[in-house]
């Protein structure tokens, strides 16, 4: 079993792939540790996949898991880290825009006692149609979550694999790995890395990851504020929607005692309907999450909680 389990997803980077290996092999040099190098090969169309056998035929510490098609950066992930051996994950992008010569200094900072260590991209060197969103979306996600990094997009980061298996990566989720990790009791820090511009090759995304980001971002927050007790949510729109067409009723109920105005004739009468049915509704919903949510745990076996260990007399045991 390696120590370390480098992960890289691969879409049409043909060019980089030697360069990057040679600077991968450059870093482990220096590092007295076992590692492997596990290459995503997410559909690629170009030659990328000839070039990642040939690095395996070459070198023992290259395995390849070439997808049947383009999943996404996420699902390359999550495949790497499902094939990784090492107990140490780290993730870096295919195009040498990450350093692996920054490798060494993660894992010392994984040694003082972090779960997950995060890349922060300080100097970045992308154009500002790239820079200035991911600013916005950066603080965003910080403000929301509650855990505060400076920079969620940059894939360079370290991991112990422990934290990794307590969760699932969905959709185009990768950039919440911190914050899936926070939710369940990683210790998180964060370095600067060097950061280069892309020499060959594509970036794969444009301004309008945006957007998606931000979606994602409230299915992330629904998730772990309301995942395990969904009823409070729901429930709470629902008690708010009947409390403000209660309100409207008696609002309108007053009237036409002291004042003898029409009750039907007022538009205030079909709204305060439609909240008390939204209400109701609301709550309903609620009810059919909280369903939900047991039906997940109770039929996955999947417990509530995470453990970081167990201590019994003198032994301790993950
Ligand atoms: N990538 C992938 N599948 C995709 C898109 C991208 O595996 O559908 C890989 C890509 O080859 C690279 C990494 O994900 O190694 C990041 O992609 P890119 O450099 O285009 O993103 P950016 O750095 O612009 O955020
Ligand atoms: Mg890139």
């Amino acid at each position: 079993m390696p120590y370390l389990s480098l992960v890289i997803p691969v879409y049409n980077e043909e060019e980089n792939l030697p360069l990057l290996f040679d600077a991968v092999t450059d870093a482990m040099k220096s590092l007295k540790k076992t590692w492997e190098v596990i290459f995503i090969d997410d559909g690629s169309r170009d030659k990328s996949l000839e070039v990642l056998r040939k690095l395996a035929q070459q070198d023992k510490h290259v395995r390849v898991v070439v997808f049947r098609r383009n999943f996404g950066q996420t699902a390359a992930i999550a495949a790497g880290i499902d094939y990784a051996k090492g107990e140490v994950i780290i993730l870096l992008d295919a195009d040498l825009q990450n350093d692996p010569a920054d490798i060494p200094m993660l894992l010392s900072k994984l040694d003082e006692g972090y779960d997950v260590v995060s890349g922060w991209r300080k100097d970045r060197k992308d154009n500002l149609t790239r820079t200035l969103p991911s600013v916005m979306a950066n603080s965003l996600i910080s403000w929301v979550t509650g855990v505060h990094l400076h920079d969620y997009g940059c894939t360079l980061k370290a991991y112990r694999r422990e934290v990794l298996d307590e969760f699932h990566l969905y959709g185009e989720t990768h950039r919440f790995i911190p914050v899936f990790a926070h939710s369940v009791g990683a210790r998180i820090a964060e370095l600067p890395v060097h950061h280069h511009p892309r020499l060959h090759g594509k970036a794969k995304y444009g301004l309008e990851r945006t957007m998606k980001v931000v979606l994602d971002l409230v299915t992330v927050k629904f998730l772990l504020s309301y995942g395990n007790k969904p009823i409070r949510l729901f429930g709470g729109t629902g008690i708010v929607l009947m409390f403000a067409s209660l309100v409207t009723l008696a609002y309108l109920a007053a009237r036409k005692i002291l004042e003898s105005t029409s009750v039907t004739a007022s538009p205030l009468l079909p709204l305060a309907i439609m909240f008390l049915i939204l209400g109701f509704q609301s709550i309903l919903m609620g009810l059919i999450a909280e369903l939900l949510v047991r039906t997940y745990h109770e039929s996955q076996h999947k417990p509530t909680y995470t453990v970081r260990t167990v201590i019994e007399g003198k032994k301790e045991r993950k």
